[in-house]
């Protein structure tokens, strides 16, 4: 029997999906071929492809004037490519700490330049973030950018900074089509997909066309964004399994109601635990309400004793990845978009039974 899934990435895939990879694994659609074996140049793969970036752009609403493709390093590669790429010598970059990502791609943009923090959460340990409609970019900078939704802390943002002409660049790796979103409000958007999106190994970006025209020049190939948008990640080999995956959970994600679809999914999964949580005294999450994440519920029960208890306990019941990162301690449920409801139901039923032996 599967397990329940709450690991906080690589993350749940929905069924069908393994099944669909698994039924067309040796031989894809009766070609005599597997896609993980066929050449990334033409042929089946490139068609497939095609279809993915073509999907994906459809359920994300992305306009004519963005490109859109994949490539390998993880999200990690992308917090020092961007300042690579578009932090321009004497100017400046407007970047937010908020939890562990943000303040990883803060750091490394120090390395390329100057930075202006427009929020720093150390202070509220990470629970809270700035009113978006209070955030206004600085007079040189090159680009503002955020972390949609902190993996680890469990904080997300719920709306975005106008920054008028200066771009916006989000780290969306954890919350990507979990929702609805204006991809026109933002000038690049970018993640792993091994949260919502597939199994490891692949990162989408979507970036509009015009930033190529303020990137510095003379970066070495694999981290110059114009070749990859001249080649549509297809300057070298690409992580090709992961974009088939990703491109069978994307046609799941579109039968199963789009971006809206996701969101109410999300909705009723986030709302049912956060309800279990308020709704007691023996459970309690430590993140500002207006900002709480529908993709990685934290939590914290009295003690380290009964929160290491929880984690044997519910690993028992069959339900696995419920510890906090270790960074951060406590417990983490990350429900993402291929999660069922019935795992929530399961570990609420889980919450309120350990709660009535415990509290
Ligand atoms: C997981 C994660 C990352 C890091 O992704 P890698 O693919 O491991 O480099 C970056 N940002 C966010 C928000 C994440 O959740």
């Amino acid at each position: 029997m599967r397990k329940m899934n709450f690991f906080a990435g690589p993350s749940t895939m929905p069924v069908e999906v393994l099944e669909e990879l698994r039924d067309q694994l040796v031989d894809y659609e009766g070609q005599g071929l597997s896609m993980i074996e066929a050449s990334h140049r033409g042929g089946m793969f490139e068609e497939m492809y095609d279809e993915c970036l073509a999907t994906f752009r459809e359920l994300m609403g992305v306009p004519e004037n963005y490109d859109v493709y994949f490539l390998g390093g993880g999200a990690t590669l992308q917090f020092a490519m961007i300042p690579m790429n578009f932090l321009l010598p004497g100017k400046s970059a407007d970047y937010s700490k908020t939890g562990t990502w943000s303040n990883k791609a803060t750091s490394d943009a120090k390395k390329f330049g100057s930075v202006n923090l427009f929020f720093d959460g150390t202070e509220s340990n990470f629970t809270t973030l700035p009113d978006p409609k209070s955030v206004k970019p600085s007079p040189d900078s090159c680009y503002m950018y955020l972390c949609s939704n902190e993996t680890i802390g469990g904080i997300e943002w719920q709306d975005f900074p106008d920054t008028g002409d200066v771009p916006l660049i989000a780290d969306m790796s954890s919350d990507i089509l979990s929702r609805p979103v204006d991809v026109s409000k933002f000038a690049m958007i970018y993640g792993g997909v091994q949260k919502n999106l597939g199994p490891a190994g692949a990162t989408f970006i979507i970036m509009r066309k015009d930033m190529l025209e303020r990137r510095n020049e003379n970066l070495p190939a694999y981290l110059d964004y114009g070749l990859h948008a001249k080649e549509k990640g297809l300057y070298n080999t690409p992580p090709v399994f992961s974009i088939w995956a990703v491109k069978c959970n994307l046609d799941w994600i579109k039968r199963n109601g789009g971006a809206q679809g996701m969101l109410d999914r999300a909705c009723k999964k986030a709302g049912m635990l956060y309800d279990t949580i308020d709704s007691s005294d023996f459970f309690r999450s430590p993140v500002d309400k207006r900002y709480r994440s529908r993709m990685n519920v934290v939590f914290r029960l009295p003690s380290e004793d009964l929160e290491k208890k929880f984690v044997k306990e519910s690993q028992e019941a069959g339900m696995l990845g419920l510890k906090g990162h270790r960074s951060v301690g406590g417990l983490r449920a990350s429900i993402y978009n291929a999660l069922p409801m019935e795992a929530v139901e399961n570990l609420c039923s889980f919450m309120k039974e350990f709660e009535r032996k415990n509290g």
